[in-house]
């Protein structure tokens, strides 16, 4: 299933495009001082191997726009400046070859300032994001309406559109962050009714994991899905490693980017698991996330239901018996000591990603189903059949509800 994403203009950001014709990319931002060019160059290097499209670094310093020439010749994605206050530093930062600028209408007031800058970046075809903060909101707009609404965050942006389109500037992209996840949403709801650029979207200032994951993504997801939104950044207190991996994580899990990376997905175990899936998954997590396997891998703790529950995974094991049962979409292909599950994850991960499921299929071990099938009645002998509980539980009602009634 794809969401219907709403039609925007579209912007072109270094080789990014972004706007309802591309893929949804994801940024991160960079925490080392930009003047210090090596540094900063090997996060970047690091941010986009973990999955940024576009990373953002501050131009808070001249010293930040002269280092800035070389991080953007020598980066493997677009750089963005950052700009607060100062517009000259926006003017350095473009002549340093920047392939896009953030501007905070809270910090840059300045009409004609504004508007130079626009012009520089018409000239340079470069985009403009108008990113609006709660934090950082006009003082006016803040008397105006009393605090930072998602009225207040629009008008903010609306006002800067005003600016860059008086000069003819339309290589815009918006967004309007908050802290508060009801208001972030409601902010980017209202903005998305009275424009047509691409939407940058976040919860600012949403802090450190794991909340600030769950925050960041109760907003981005709740707005992707209503077709908003196209080019995330999830603001985390932590290395924007993260910021950048759960991002793409984000994205993949919704449909909107192809799996580039892996997908374990685990049962939350009960009292039917056979082993510590807890222990097993986060082993499997460890060992198969370098791998750099784009697959859906399964760990589940019993072989009654395990394998049909996982049966999209491309693969996944079960326990059962003191035994691992290795399954490839649902089909037990090989039984394996309990002890080990996770290398043998690890080696048909691997066999698949190189085979592909057909033959890893062809190449089952012919007595696995069956021994499968074994373990799994043995252990609904030991433990119930959990289809009947359906049939039990009506039972125990019955029974309970013939009781007397208290006198
Ligand atoms: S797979 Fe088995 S152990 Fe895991 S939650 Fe389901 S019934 Fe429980």
């Amino acid at each position: 299933m794809t969401y219907s994403r709403r039609k925007t203009r579209q912007l072109v950001l270094g080789n990014v495009g972004i706007g309802s014709n591309s893929e949804v990319s994801v940024q991160s931002m960079t925490t080392t001082k930009t003047r210090n060019t090596d540094k900063t160059l090997e996060q970047i290097y690091a941010l986009a191997a973990n999955g940024a499209d576009i990373v953002r670094v501050t131009c808070n310093e001249i010293e930040a726009a002269e280092s800035l020439v070389k991080i953007c010749t020598r980066s493997p994605v677009p750089i963005v400046a950052d700009i607060h206050f100062q517009y000259k530093l926006a003017l350095a930062a473009i002549e340093a070859g920047v392939q896009g600028l953030r501007l905070n209408p809270g910090n840059i007031r300045n009409e004609d300032q504004i508007k130079q800058i626009a012009k520089e970046c018409l000239s340079a075809d470069i985009p403009i994001r108008i990113g609006v903060n709660a934090g950082s909101l006009d003082k006016d707009l803040l008397e105006k309406f009393g605090d930072a609404t998602p009225e207040a965050l629009v008008e903010s942006a609306l006002n800067e559109v005003k600016y860059l389109e008086e000069v003819n500037f339309f290589n815009i992209k918006i967004s309007v962050k908050h802290s508060n996840v009801p208001l972030m949403i409601d902010s980017y709801r209202l903005l998305a009714e009275k424009v047509d650029y691409p939407l940058h979207l976040g919860v600012t200032e949403a802090g450190p994991l794991p909340g600030g994951l769950i925050k960041s993504t109760a907003g981005i997801a709740t707005l992707l899905s209503e077709g908003i939104g196209d080019t995330i950044r999830m603001s985390l207190t932590t290395d924007p490693i993260e910021e950048a991996k759960h991002g793409r994580q984000l994205l993949e899990y919704l449909g909107l980017r192809e799996r580039k990376s892996l997908d374990l997905i685990a049962c939350p175990s009960c009292g039917r698991a056979e082993v510590d899936v807890i222990k097993v998954a986060s082993e499997a997590q460890a060992a198969l996330e370098n791998e750099g396997l784009s697959i859906q891998v399964a760990v589940m703790g019993c072989v009654v239901n395990g394998p049909g529950e996982a049966r999209s995974a491309d693969i996944g094991i079960a326990a059962g018996k003191k035994r691992g049962h290795l399954f490839i979409k649902g089909e037990v292909v090989k039984v394996v000591d309990e002890k080990d599950m996770v290398s043998a994850l690890l080696e048909e991960g691997r066999l698949l990603a190189e085979e592909g499921i057909e033959a890893r299929l062809a190449a089952a071990d012919k007595d696995a189903a069956l021994l499968a099938q074994q373990d799994a009645e043995e252990l609904m002998g030991i433990q119930g059949d959990i289809n009947n509980f359906e049939e039990r539980t009506k039972s125990v009602i019955e029974i309970t509800s013939n009781q007397d009634k208290p006198k």
